[in-house]
């Protein structure tokens, strides 16, 4: 089973992406999370990556495709996969198709995770990730107010460079310019299921499982 999770940044949609990969026993791959480790080990391909991520812009498609499908490689057959934050354009949706194709693959089921967009620069300008188990946690929890560290295991919480006003202004732009056609794109293959994004977490977890089967 090969799943896309999409929506715009904010959505939820890398929380959700982790819920239901532990449920239903995929494999989850987020081409964002392999470049923050790219950054933080400071490799080659972190060094290409950065200044991309830091300006709320897309990765160049040719460094994103080759991660990408080079990782879907690794994964084989074995497994089914959410793929969270790929594809993002058409160039990188028409990739993966061929890619697909070639293997006798095809992609089941789009997600798209859909939430108000007056609510997301809130919600991505509140957010606080665990540097430890990436949980993340909204400064405007009234039932949390400010914890000391992570909420589950207890270690420091920082908030993501991309995640200030101004980068989030872009990555929004981006998002709606980019990635919101694949909406069509996917919509006309019929693979695509739109689901609600507001609401209780497990709520949202079930909603997405329910698509799924
Ligand atoms: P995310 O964690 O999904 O919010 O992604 C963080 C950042 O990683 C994005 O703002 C982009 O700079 C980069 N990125 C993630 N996915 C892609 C993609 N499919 N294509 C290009 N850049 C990406």
């Amino acid at each position: 089973m090969y799943v896309i999770f999409m929506g715009p940044p904010g959505a939820g949609k890398g929380t959700q992406a982790e819920r239901v990969a532990r449920e239903l026993e995929l494999e989850r791959l987020a081409p964002g999370d392999l470049f923050r480790q790219a950054v933080k080990q400071q490799s080659e391909l972190g060094a290409k990556v950065q200044c991309f991520m830091e300006r709320g812009e897309l990765v160049p498609d040719e460094i994103t495709i080759r991660v990408i499908l080079e990782r879907l490689d690794e994964i084989g057959e074995g497994r089914g996969v959410i793929l969270d934050g790929f594809p993002r354009n058409s160039i990188q949706a028409i990739a993966l198709d061929e890619a697909l194709e070639k293997q006798n693959k095809t992609i089941d089921r789009v997600i798209n995770i859909q939430v108000a967009p007056s609510e997301l620069v809130l919600r991505l300008s509140s957010r606080w990730l665990c540097r430890e188990c990436q949980c993340p946690y909204s400064s405007t929890d009234t039932n949390n107010p400010h914890p000391e560290g992570c909420p589950v295991c207890g270690e420091e919480l920082f908030q993501r460079s991309d995640d200030k006003s101004e980068t989030v202004k872009r990555r929004l732009e981006v998002y709606f310019k980019e990635t919101a056609p694949l909406i069509d794109y996917y919509r006309k293959q019929n693979k695509l299921f739109e689901v609600e994004g507001q609401g209780g977490i497990e709520k949202i977890t079930e909603r997405i499982i329910k698509a799924l089967e």
